[in-house]
């Protein structure tokens, strides 16, 4: 059901949307505009626009753009009922709840479902049947006191326990499926989806059961199976443990591979430890880490794996502008081993030990090369200058280039020189993947005036009619007597023309304000594209007959071409029309 328009107007009202993109991105005023590093691609000038006027932002860079609950839902990874909940929250407005759709109801009975599955874990585990998944634990060296913090329990070796049980709660197996609790057969019969097996409750920032990692106890040989993507969980947004470790109060997180690790270490009292779920960590997790806190160690397995999985982390980290250090465990060893094994004060000694991300890329390539011969030094020379450019400060890169310096006997003046050739020609290859991947409307390549229009072709005759009527919506009447969205070449632009006309014919037209709920997310950018390219531009009436006639015009040749059958000609037609 969607949402009331004088509410959504009420949203956007009180939620102005410099406003809120200043409370993520730093703005700066550029005449009428502001601009910023954009929060949704790596750059270093800013070509994240903010406009005020018509109250959307656009990216020049990567193309993103929307009105406010766009950026909210891009920004937050919310779904767009979420986001408008959001700013809600942020403005101090009523959510209307009767408006909530059917998505949102069923996300409220898996949240329930899970929790009630976790009690039965629960439970199951200090019953008869969990006995050898006790002793299990036991082994791990795990507390009774840590299995209730995390909730720990164990599916029953059964293929309908938990699925009676949820039904008795009145579930139905739909439900159970949708929220991957149960499995459904080939013949359509549902089954329990975990069983015999250990089972961890994965608990999101809000302390909601999200989803479930269970390890084998019997005889398969899957050793750990998560819960499937679902309305409430997906793996590459979830991190394990930080629904503590963001109390812990040290702004920091220590990134493990496992949750076992995990759980061992708060154990052993360092309850800011985490972990991805059955995947590397991803932007998404990368984002949602720096939110919570300002600092982040890197633990993994010192095997080769576990270094590449680690160059990768420190990669993903790096645009958050995160710090990351690294721990290295000696001896192959990981974190759970290590504290068991040699107790809390080894791990800690570690910790204390570790190196900036700098300094361990470093020390990896000076221990891949034989620095005291000549070809080892210059291989190494190369790989620390590359190490170097990805410094997040001049100074830092200083204290580095006299490290690799000394290490070397060259001097630090030319390492630093070269760094900086790297940093220029990393900056130019950049720019010109962009240009490349971009249309020229988007880098702004051609930004005519009105006054040169004959220069306009007919697929910016369609972007500027677009502009034209979304900022001067009494021209609307007029201009769709004469064309409609189906005589558009591109069909993207033709709706988007026809939803702003119709909504204006209707009298419900309200800027951003109205078209937010029905535009797709690629019209929602495409709109924002044409409008922050037309930034700035007055649209006069005889503008806009002009670019109808170019539309017009260009409709009738394509009809033209196309009557006249000739096979040759009409492949042409069509060539021409995909070629724009
Ligand atoms: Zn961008």
């Amino acid at each position: 059901m969607p949402l009331p328009q004088d509410f959504l107007d009420e949203v956007h009202d009180r939620n102005e949307i410099v406003d809120v993109i200043s409370s993520y991105v730093q703005l700066k005023k550029a005449g009428r505009l502001y601009r910023g590093l954009c929060p949704f691609h790596t750059e270093k000038t800013p070509s994240f626009t903010v406009y005020p006027d018509t109250q959307n932002y656009y990216c020049f860079g990567c193309g993103n753009g929307g009105d406010v609950i766009t950026f909210i839902k891009n920004y937050e990874n919310l779904d767009y009922i979420d986001a408008v909940r959001l700013l809600c929250d942020r403005s101090g407005l009523r959510f209307p709840e009767d408006a909530g759709d059917r998505e949102d109801n069923l996300k409220k009975r898996i949240l329930e479902a899970n929790r009630l599955a976790a009690r039965f874990f629960f439970e199951t585990l200090k019953s008869d049947e969990g006995l050898e998944a006790r002793k299990y634990l036991k082994r791990r060296g795990l507390s009774d006191e840590t299995i209730t913090r995390f909730g720990i329990g164990y599916a029953p070796d059964s293929w309908d326990k938990l699925k009676n049980y949820l039904k008795s709660k009145g579930f139905t197996e739909n439900e159970l499926v949708e929220g991957s609790l149960c499995g459904r057969s080939q013949r359509g019969n549902c089954f329990d989806f975990f069983r015999s097996r250990v089972m961890f409750p994965v608990i999101d920032v809000r302390g909601q059961v999200v989803a479930f990692s269970g390890r084998t106890m019997g005889s398969d040989t899957r050793k750990y199976v998560n819960t499937k993507d679902t309305p409430v969980f997906r793996k590459s947004r979830i991190i394990f443990g930080l629904n503590f470790a963001k109390n812990s109060g040290t702004k920091r997180a220590i990134l493990v591979e496992g949750q076992m690790d995990v759980i061992s270490l708060h154990q052993a009292g360092f309850t800011d430890a985490v972990a991805t779920l059955g995947t590397a960590i991803t932007d998404e997790h990368a984002k949602l880490l720096s939110r919570y806190v300002d600092e982040v160690l890197v633990c993994y397995d010192s095997d080769a794996p576990g270094q590449k999985a680690t160059r990768r982390a420190i990669d993903t980290l790096r645009p958050t502008g995160l710090p990351v250090r690294v721990i290295s465990l000696e001896g192959g060893k990981d974190p759970d081993e290590i504290i068991r094994e040699k107790g809390a004060s080894a791990f800690r000694a570690a910790l204390d030990k570790a190196t900036g991300s700098i300094e361990y890329e470093l020390l990896r390539a000076r221990r891949n090369v034989d620095i005291d011969t000549q070809d080892g030094k210059v291989s190494y020379l190369n790989s620390a200058v590359s190490i170097l450019s990805r410094c997040s400060s001049p100074t830092e890169r200083e204290v580095w280039a006299s490290q690799v310096s000394s290490e070397t006997g060259v001097e630090k003046q030319t390492i630093l020189s070269s760094v900086q050739r790297s940093i220029r020609q990393k900056i130019k290859q950049e720019k010109q993947k962009q240009e490349k991947e971009l249309p020229a409307s988007i880098t702004g390549k051609y930004h005519l005036k009105p006054y040169e229009r004959e220069k306009v072709g007919s697929v910016s005759a369609e972007h500027r009619l677009v502009a034209a009527v979304f900022l001067n919506p009494d021209y609307a009447k007029k201009v769709s007597e004469l064309v409609s969205g189906n005589d558009f070449i591109s069909v993207e632009t033709g709706s988007l023309f026809d939803q702003i006309v119709s909504q204006i014919n209707e009298g419900t037209f309200n800027g951003y304000s109205s078209l937010s709920q029905t535009l797709t997310t690629q019209q929602n950018a495409l709109l924002s594209g044409i409008l922050a390219d037309n930034n700035g531009v007055g649209f006069s009436t005889e503008d806009t007959d002009y670019y109808v006639s170019k539309i017009v015009e260009s409709r009738d040749r394509n009809k033209l071409e196309v009557r006249s059958a000739d096979p040759d000609q009409l492949m042409k037609a069509l060539k021409n029309r995909k070629g724009k």
